[in-house]
């Protein structure tokens, strides 16, 4: 039986994790807390080098994903290595999704805002959405999946949902003292940020400055959290 986990991560792309939770997910790591992420497509279509073969694309952003989740401590990375741009909201997306959930009975899930107005990527918008019924009522329900619960993955409750790229914050995690090690994580992911570049820091540290306004502290990733009672 696998070990729970405390969060469970589920990316549409490698390094959205890094640009939407990685600071939260440092900072829980040291806390003595683990995490798992779900990299949902392998991205490759995520360059304007028209020299890059998509297959090669896939291969890199593997291995960055692998690098940056090794910086943050994060226990395990599982990719479904759909292609970019494909995911569509089926039956079969929302069942690797629950099968994960009951797999790792995470008590928090993070993912993309699905509620994001207007331009959003239509990967992200999916995943989100799945996510959120995958964890209600699909994951819960003991009759949902005969043939899950014959594998021994039974019905779980996940307790809190956060999700990123949000129009509509209303929770703040400080991540002041992990923000440099998001900084590493995202830096791994070379094929789309390039090298360091002080551009990058100064516009990651401007919006997490941003993002903890109101708050005691100086930087944050914010979400939307839905709290779940059953
Ligand atoms: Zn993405």
């Amino acid at each position: 039986m696998t070990k729970p986990v405390q969060m469970l991560v589920v990316a549409p792309h490698p390094d959205d994790a890094e640009f939407g939770v990685a600071g939260t997910v440092a900072r829980w790591t040291r806390e003595g807390k683990d995490e798992v992420y779900v990299v949902c497509t392998n991205g490759d279509k995520g360059t304007s080098d028209v020299n890059m073969k998509p297959e090669e694309l896939a291969k890199i952003r593997e291995q960055e994903q692998l690098a940056a989740a090794k910086v943050l401590g994060v226990r395990e990375v599982v990719f479904l290595r759909h292609p970019d741009q494909s995911l569509e909201d089926t039956p079969e997306f929302r069942k690797e999704i629950v099968r994960l959930i009951r797999k790792y009975r995470p008590e928090t899930v993070v993912s993309a805002d699905p509620y994001r107005k207007y331009m959003w990527h239509r990967d992200h918008r999916i995943t989100g959405q799945v996510v959120l019924d995958a964890i209600f009522p699909y994951a819960r329900d003991y009759h949902a999946y005969p043939d899950l619960i014959q594998e021994g993955l039974l019905p779980h409750k996940v307790r809190e949902v956060l999700l990123w790229g949000t129009e509509d914050p209303n929770y703040r995690s400080d991540i002041t003292n992990t923000f440099d090690i998001k900084l590493t994580a995202l830096l791994c992911h070379k094929s789309q940020v390039g090298g360091f570049a002080p551009a990058l820091e100064e516009r990651l540290r401007e919006r997490a400055k941003m993002m903890s306004k109101g708050e005691g502290y100086e930087l944050a990733e914010s979400f939307h959290r839905v709290e779940i009672f059953y």
